[in-house]
Formats: structure tokens, C-alpha cells, sequence
């Protein structure tokens, strides 16, 4: 499960684990920000969000907590992830927005589905519906989602991939798994613990994975200085890796993306897989920008990969066009229960 794109009359919104971008009817994106919020353990009030709350990460003190409240794909801290998506909303607004909506991760329980919901009319919407995460997706990438034609969308997010087959407005089959970005980092980080005896903060680990990480032995192979904490003496130290180490390092969550798409595959009807022959396999989300995943990919499956065009904003792309033309795309949206 991945998470949503709210939106709302004006206003939709990608709600991801790792970032949360913010589309507004005539101005296109507006905010784009990391997911994180730095709040005051004592009082729960809110210091810093987005970039901000960023800086602060894995530096702050006794008194503030820096948290991701939407990390694995469900809302972990729902107070703090409906104070954060508020900050969001009044950030980009100049004055007061009528209302907006949410998009929600596929395989999303009711009950999940009822807490965006109540995120975002708390955050202040007056109109929230809600879009399964890979069919945002797919209306982003520009594919003709409500076609008779199979397309496979693989949305690599921070916390979750998700994977589903479309057709005729709807998602024949679905995957989700809780491996993605984060786990790519977590890697890496265990990988200079085990080799290096060095301990590296999650951002020096997601710099590392997107500068030299890669599914595929690169052209050029390059060698990079990293900075850390020596595990046996405690003080601050620098090493050397190739890019071949953290390929190496990378190779088990990679290998479990490329196993659930296969999974996915076996399960799609064959008309579909069909489709999926000649169309190929589209991929987005920021993993999708790991060095030669789409190598990866097409190698294992023997099917023609694409990178979708900007891949990070295709979600809250998508759910703008069908904020856009609502009767047009009513069929994909999610009927959910008012709480
Ligand atoms: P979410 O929708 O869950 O918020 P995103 O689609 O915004 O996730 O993608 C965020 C993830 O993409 C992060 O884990 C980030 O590290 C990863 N990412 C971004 N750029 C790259 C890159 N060049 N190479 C590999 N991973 C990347
Ligand atoms: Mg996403």
C-alpha cells in the first residue's frame, strides 16, 4: 500500500511517505516537500515541516522529534500527519482555499481509508475524494486508463512499491509490498555497519543511493569518500566505497521489487499480458530513478520497461486531470463510507 493523493475542488495533493506534493487548478505544482514534521515532545506542537524538518533530522535534541507520520504507507501518527498536511495546505495558499481532496493507496482498509478522509477535512477540505495510488499514477504517466488495454504501473515510493495491471478504468491486479526507498537506505546502512564498521545517518544514505546506487553494473564504476561514525572507537571517520559495493548492498530489496512484479505478472489474466507484452512495464515513483532498475526489470521479465517522465510528481499529476474532469474520470474514483 502506498499512499494517497487527496484533492478537493482546487487543490490535490500526494500524500507519500517520502515527499508530499501539492497541485492547484491553474498553477500546476506548488509544493513539493518532504513528508517529515519536527514537533515538541512536551507540547506536540509543531516546529518545522517539509525541507525545514528535514534539516533538523537525526540533529535534534531531548525536546524535539522529528518523525515521517506517513513512513510504511498508513498513517502512522494520525494527529501529526493531519498538522502536517494543514501546514502543507496554509503554505501554499495565499489567503483562504475553498476546499481540496486526497488520492489513497491501493489495498488501503476501510478504516484507512476513513482516517485520510477525516485528515483532510480536519486539514481543512471540503470535498475529499479519494483515487487509488497507481491509477493517480497512471493517468500522470498519460496512460488511456479507461481503454480495453492492459498497462502495469510500478510506483516506487519511499515506504512501499505498489504494482497493478489497469484496464477499463479499473485495477485488475494489485501488489504491494513494504520495500522501497527506505528499505534501499536501511541497506546501505547496514551494509557499511557489517563491511565498514561504520555507522552512516539514514540522509548520508539516501545521498549514497542516489548518486551511486544502481541495479546494473554501471559504464563507469566510481569510488566515493563517505563520512560516518567508527562503531569501535566512536569517533568520526571517512571510507572509501565503489559503486559496485553498493550495488551489492542494494541487491536484496531490489531483487524483492523485481519478484513482485513477476508475482504480479503470473497473476494477470493473459489478455492483459498481452497488452503488457507490447506496451511494457511503466515505472515511477523516485525509485524508479535507481541507475539501470529499468536494465533490471527487462532483463528478468524480457518486457520493454519505461521510466515515466518526471516520475516523483506523476501521482499528483494525475489526480489534478481527474480534479480537472471529475464526470469524466468518476469511474476511477474510491466510493467510501462518510464516517
Ligand atoms: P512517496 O510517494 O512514498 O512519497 P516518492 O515517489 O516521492 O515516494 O519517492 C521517494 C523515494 O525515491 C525516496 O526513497 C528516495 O530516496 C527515492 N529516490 C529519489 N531519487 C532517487 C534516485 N535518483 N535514485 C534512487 N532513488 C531515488
Ligand atoms: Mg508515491
Amino acid at each position: 500500500m502506498g499512499l494517497f493523493s487527496l484533492f478537493s475542488a482546487d487543490i490535490a495533493v500526494d500524500l507519500g511517505t517520502a515527499n508530499t506534493v501539492i497541485w492547484m487548478k491553474g498553477k500546476g505544482i506548488v509544493l513539493n516537500e518532504p513528508s517529515i514534521v519536527a514537533f515538541d515532545r512536551n507540547t506536540k506542537k509543531i516546529i518545522a515541516i517539509g525541507h525545514e524538518a528535514r534539516e533538523m533530522l537525526g540533529r535534534t535534541h531531548r525536546d524535539i522529534r522529528t518523525i515521517r507520520p506517513m513512513k510504511d504507507g498508513v498513517i502512522a501518527d494520525f494527529e501529526i500527519a493531519e498538522g502536517m498536511l494543514r501546514e502543507f495546505i496554509k503554505k501554499t495558499s495565499v489567503g483562504w482555499v475553498p476546499s481540496r481532496r486526497v488520492s489513497v493507496p491501493s489495498g488501503i482498509t476501510e478504516v484507512e481509508k476513513r482516517a485520510v478522509r477525516y485528515a483532510a477535512e480536519h486539514a481543512g477540505a471540503k470535498e475529499v475524494h479519494l483515487l487509488a495510488e497507481p491509477m493517480a499514477s497512471a493517468i500522470g504517466i498519460g496512460l488511456d486508463v479507461d481503454a480495453p488495454v492492459g498497462n502495469m504501473v510500478v510506483d516506487i515510493g519511499g515506504g512501499t512499491t505498489e504494482i497493478a495491471v489497469i484496464a477499463l478504468s479499473g485495477i485488475v491486479t494489485e501488489e504491494s509490498i513494504r520495500v522501497a526507498g527506505d528499505e534501499k537506505n536501511n541497506a546501505i546502512i547496514q551494509f557499511f555497519k557489517r563491511n565498514h564498521n561504520i555507522l552512516i545517518g539514514e540522509r548520508t544514505a539516501e545521498a549514497i543511493k542516489c548518486e551511486v546506487g544502481s541495479a546494473m553494473p554501471l559504464k563507469e564504476e566510481i569510488t566515493i569518500q563517505v563520512k560516518g561514525r567508527d562503531l569501535v572507537n566512536g569517533v568520526p571517520k571517512t571510507t572509501e566505497v565503489s559503486s559496485v559495493e553498493i550495488r551489492e548492498a542494494l541487491n536484496e530489496p531490489i531483487a524483492q521489487i523485481v519478484e513482485a512484479v513477476k508475482v504480479t505478472l503470473e497473476r494477470t489474466p493473459p489478455e492483459l499480458s498481452a497488452d503488457i507484452l507490447d506496451r511494457g512495464i511503466m515505472l515511477t515513483g523516485g525509485g524508479a530513478l535507481l541507475k539501470g532498475l529499468d536494465e533490471r526489470i527487462r532483463l528478468e521479465t524480457n518486457l520493454p520497461v519505461h521510466v515515466a517522465e518526471d516520475p516523483l510528481t506523476a501521482v499528483v499529476r494525475g489526480t489534478g486531470r481527474v480534479l480537472e474532469d471529475l464526470r469524466h474520470f468518476s469511474k476511477v474514483l474510491i466510493k467510501s463510507k462518510r464516517y
